[in-house]
């Protein structure tokens, strides 16, 4: 059989700020071949270490509406006052290096991306408990009381997201995590419904058993 067959599809991480999702999405895409990041456009302030084109494409409010304007993101959404957006052409690139492309976004931003790219893999990022979750949340020490709070409160209302979602991993052990995230792409990888270019190879393996019968096998007794 030629080549792997495999198409590769959009993996979205969604689920409660503070649950990790950045940290396993880096951790996926660091030197992988498989895997590569989608680097969404937001007109938050950079955090201390955040690199422009590489965290995050940061841009003012009339550069992102410009974006909007022009078709350039795959979806958008606000999120605790701010806009965050998936270019359109991350998601191209990765299709052209036949790589799975990890977004890192917000429940709106997921649904949306359900809508525009119907293969994309949802998976929801839980934390192993609340106390975890504060704990991250104040630990990242970017954020004050008030948006600690804030992040809080939109938990409440993504965690009720679930059930819209493929799979639900739980961010206790980041390795193992990890291990279950590369699983469940395994996994899906080879649902026949997504491997288009495996179905080629099957119908390039039957026309050669059914030439085989007619040539080779033609006079074995069947
Ligand atoms: P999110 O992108 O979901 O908002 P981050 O990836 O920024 O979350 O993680 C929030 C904080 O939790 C960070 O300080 C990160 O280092 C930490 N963290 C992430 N995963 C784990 C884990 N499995 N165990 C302990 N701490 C974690
Ligand atoms: P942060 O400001 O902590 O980096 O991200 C805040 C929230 O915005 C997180 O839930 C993150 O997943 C989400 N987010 C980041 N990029 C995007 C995006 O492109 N689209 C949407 N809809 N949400 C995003």
């Amino acid at each position: 059989m030629s080549g792997l067959g495999y198409a590769p599809f959009p993996l979205v991480l969604a689920g409660p700020s503070g649950t990790g999702k950045t940290t396993l999405a880096r951790r996926l895409v660091e030197g992988s071949t498989d895997f590569c990041f989608s680097v969404s456009a937001t007109t938050r302030a950079p955090r201390p270490g955040e690199r422009d084109g590489v965290d995050y494409h940061f841009v003012d409010r009339p550069g992102f509406e410009a974006m909007v304007a022009k078709g350039e993101l795959a979806e958008w959404a606000e999120v605790h006052g701010r806009l965050y957006g998936t270019p359109r052409q991350g998601l191209e690139l990765a299709v052209e290096q036949g790589r799975h492309v990890v977004l890192d976004i917000d429940v709106q931003g997921a649904r949306l991306i359900r809508n525009a790219v119907p293969d994309a893999l949802l998976v929801f990022v839980l934390p192993p408990s609340v106390e975890a979750l504060i704990e991250r949340l104040t630990g990242r020490g970017t954020e004050g009381e008030a948006q600690v709070a804030r992040r809080l409160q939109t938990a409440l209302d993504e965690l009720r997201a679930v059930p819209e979602f493929d799979h639900m991993v739980v961010n206790s052990d980041l390795d193992k995590c990890l291990e279950a995230i590369q699983g469940i792409v395994r996994a899906e990888t080879r649902r026949t419904a997504r491997a288009r270019a495996l179905h080629k190879d099957v119908e390039t393996m039957r026309a050669r058993i059914a030439r085989l019968l007619q040539t080779e096998y033609a006079n074995a007794s069947r």
